[in-house]
């Protein structure tokens, strides 16, 4: 056991892991993140997937097929994919740490993110991470972009520069939520900017934001990005409304 251990064992007896999504502590046979009872609810997104936008097919037996959605309209990224459902669980940490300004709960998530292995998605293709933006007015009512504290995780597993500023978010849009793919697209459309076509020319970036819904605006985004130069792009979200 080397020192690191040693001092990790000791904080955990004065401040023993707890399971972000019902604060239980973990148990030491239980896994990092979150207990078992939590575990169980999470909806892990491996099983048959559209290899473009990664919506997964429950009860397919097709296995991966492209979807309705990217057959008419090939969105701009070429690879998105989500670890988990955005139910249970996932549903109710994550706005834990976004709307109840939960740091920690928002730290185990960055980390559990960041150990995932997408089945087939390979970090190494990427030369770049960066976060979607908030809008200055959004960030300073939170206080913090949750897309940020996932893509400094993400940094530092797969050692891949981050860049926070690579993209800006101009306009200050009114939610997306209770609006249907059609009005999320005409929302969002126009809304980024690239702060730097250097650095975005011909770059392989990968976009990180917390929740994919329809795709607008990750899709937006790589737009943008694509535009300014960029080579591929890939959308990684911690989760994604089924
Ligand atoms: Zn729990
Ligand atoms: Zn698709």
């Amino acid at each position: 056991m080397n020192w690191k251990n040693i001092i990790q064992n000791i904080t955990d007896i004065f401040y023993p892991p707890i399971c972000p999504g019902c604060t239980a502590i973990l148990r030491p046979e239980e896994e990092k993140y979150f207990c078992s009872d939590c575990r169980e609810k999470i909806r892990f997104l491996t099983g048959s997937i559209c290899p473009v936008c990664g919506i997964a097919f429950f009860d397919s037996p097709a296995g991966n097929h492209l979807c309705g959605n990217c057959i008419g309209q090939r969105p701009f990224f070429s690879v998105a994919r989500a670890v988990a459902a955005y139910e249970n669980t996932i549903l109710k940490t994550i706005q834990k740490f976004k709307y109840g300004r939960d740091l920690s709960t928002g730290s185990v998530l960055a980390r559990f993110m960041a150990d995932f292995s997408f089945p087939d998605f390979d970090y190494k293709k990427y030369s770049l991470i960066a976060p979607v933006p908030l809008h200055i007015k959004k960030l300073r009512q939170r206080g913090f972009n949750q897309s940020v504290i996932l893509a400094k995780a993400l940094k530092k597993k797969w050692r891949l520069p981050l860049n926070y500023f690579l993209l800006k978010r101009t306009k200050f849009t009114l939610t997306q939520t209770g609006l249907d793919k059609k009005e999320r697209e005409k929302n969002i459309k126009g809304v980024f900017k690239v702060t730097s076509d250097e650095a975005v020319d011909g770059q392989n970036i990968i976009l990180v934001d917390d929740v994919y819904t329809t795709g607008s605006t990750l899709n937006e985004c790589a737009k943008t990005l694509r535009k300014a130069g960029a080579k591929e792009i890939a959308a990684l979200t911690l989760a994604r409304v089924i």
